[in-house]
């Protein structure tokens, strides 16, 4: 079984009912984060409809400013929620300065959470990475992953020391290398992370031309064998074990595991 740990189920839309087909020919069990609460209640339902969704809430936080009236709802609903995400901090995309703090507030609420009932997150941090890392720090988190990392070298080595978990997505890929910035020396953080911490995932579903999700993860995990130098499916089992090994304690996530665990 192959696992996508960050994508955005809910958005395939009006090809859902071919994505639900594919993962369940191919076998992918597909981690579905949320970024505000219509998202994830369209997770909940799909998660209803397949074993193979595994749904987690999040507020995105680039509309954090939209959710400081709502602090306790979200925190009434991420304490019943089986995984946290996609939430974090973001100063790359985010053109109002004003907006750090409301996304630092909202984390922080989500924080709490996972601190309490030792909760997986899955973060975006892009061109805040330190300020997250050390919040993460702050609340004793110990089970997370950072998704479609942007920061340095140096914080990379924190990231490891800590264990914390670091997923690839297609960015990666040549065709990405004029739209991301140090798209080249960012390559090297691929081959820097130990077998052990890292995960594959789309952020799919992606721009045209839109993939289904099984050909979508294929092409993430082979460029990222060729950059280990290493097979695709050494880098797809690698990552469904990581992934098995970050949720098998966690009660909430047992379903998932066992499906894990049998195929
Ligand atoms: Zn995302």
């Amino acid at each position: 079984m192959l696992v996508d740990v960050h994508n955005h189920f809910s958005y395939y839309q009006e090809d859902i009912d071919s994505a639900l087909k594919d993962i369940h020919e191919n076998g992918v069990l597909m981690v579905a984060v949320s970024t505000d609460f219509s998202s994830y209640n369209d997770t909940m339902e799909l998660a209803k409809r397949s074993e193979l969704i595994l749904p987690a809430f999040g507020i995105h936080p680039m509309v954090a400013h939209d959710h400081m009236d709502h602090l306790a709802i979200i925190r009434r609903t991420a304490n019943e929620a089986l995984m946290l995400g996609e939430v974090g901090l973001d100063r790359m995309w985010t053109k109002n300065d004003s907006h750090h703090t409301y996304q630092e507030t909202l984390l922080e609420t989500f924080l709490e959470v996972a601190q309490k009932h030792d909760m997986i997150l899955i973060l975006h941090v892009a061109g805040a990475e330190g300020k997250a890392l050390s919040m993460l720090e702050n609340f004793s988190i110990r089970k997370a992953i950072i998704h479609d990392y942007y920061g340095s070298i140096d914080l990379v080595e924190k990231i490891i020391d800590t264990n914390l978990y670091l997923a690839f997505d297609r960015s990666y890929l040549k065709s990405y290398e004029s739209e991301v910035k140090g798209w080249r020396e960012r390559l090297q953080i691929v081959t820097m992370v130990p077998e052990d911490l890292f995960l594959i995932e789309t952020d799919g579903p992606n721009k045209p031309p839109r993939r289904m999700p099984y050909e979508a993860l294929q092409i993430v995990a082979e460029r990222i064998a060729e950059l280990r130098g290493t097979t695709t499916e050494e880098i797809a089992a690698e990552s469904s074990s990581n992934f098995l090994r970050l949720i098998k304690d966690d009660t909430r996530l047992s379903k998932y595991a066992n499906i894990l665990k049998q195929s």
